[in-house]
């Protein structure tokens, strides 16, 4: 009995304290519900979003990258203001998408582009692949990222410790279709400084940036578009060390 009599004390206690934790869920599902709920409070997310967002059509190339790079500063000292990532941004952008910004980077797990940049919905129009290689599809794809939807920067991202340049650089045989990401790179092997073994890795990435630069180059829309001061290509660097980005042409 007085076992029992333990057990129920305990399995009361539980029940208080499964009590607690229910009451403490409700209440802060019902303050969230509230805040998000609130006319007053959604006034104010959407007025932050406009105020702290100061890109716009009407800004230059060289401004609007400016502000990109802004984004990554606040990123790398850990001060994110998780620019346009809230749902009223995204109610917004749904009707139409206006990326001021392309972005052709790598498809690493560990260049996550929006949060490096601290930006959100419809700020980037990103184009992914191993290697950041511009293919016929990829060139397609910042042809309509700038052409159609307006973009006025493209930035071909390439970062540290990038797989697919290893891959090249080591050359040996990979099955299935990977070996075509080697192919697209091994001109930019050709191009790197080969003196400083310790230096090799890093620099074959930023020669690939730049030969993958010279390939969007070779579409007769963007390079229109880049002739008449309309769009801005730059090759960058990504840290995963440090979080920073480094424009490097
Ligand atoms: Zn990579």
């Amino acid at each position: 009995m007085k076992v029992m009599n333990n057990n129920h004390t305990v399995a009361r206690r539980k029940l208080l304290q499964l009590g607690t934790i229910a009451l403490g869920t409700t209440i802060a599902t019902k303050a969230t519900a509230f805040q998000v709920d609130s006319p007053q409070k959604q006034e104010t997310i959407k007025e932050t979003t406009i105020a702290l967002d100061t890109l716009d059509e009407n800004s230059t190339p060289e401004k609007i990258l400016e502000e990109l790079l802004l984004g990554n500063q606040r990123f790398v000292e850990n001060k994110p203001e998780s620019r346009n990532q809230d749902y009223i941004r995204l109610q917004e952008v749904a009707k139409d998408q206006k990326p001021l910004v392309s972005i052709m980077s790598c498809a690493d797990s560990r260049v996550p582009v929006e949060v490096i940049f601290d930006r959100g919905f419809g700020d980037l129009f990103v184009v992914r692949d191993a290697g950041n290689i511009a293919t016929p599809e990829e060139i397609g794809s910042l042809e309509y990222g700038t052409y159609v939807l307006g973009s006025k920067v493209i930035m071909v991202l390439g970062h540290e410790k990038c797989g697919a340049v290893k891959a090249a650089l080591e050359g040996k045989p990979l099955p299935g279709q990977m070996g075509s990401i080697i192919a697209a790179i091994q001109p930019a092997i050709d191009r790197a400084n080969k003196e400083d073994s310790e230096k090799v890795y890093t620099d074959t990435i930023k020669q690939n940036v730049m030969l993958q630069i010279k390939n969007l180059n070779s579409s007769p829309l963007l390079h229109d578009l880049v002739e008449k001061g309309k769009l801005k290509i730059v090759g960058a660097y990504y840290s995963l060390t440090t979080g920073e980005v480094s424009i490097i042409s």
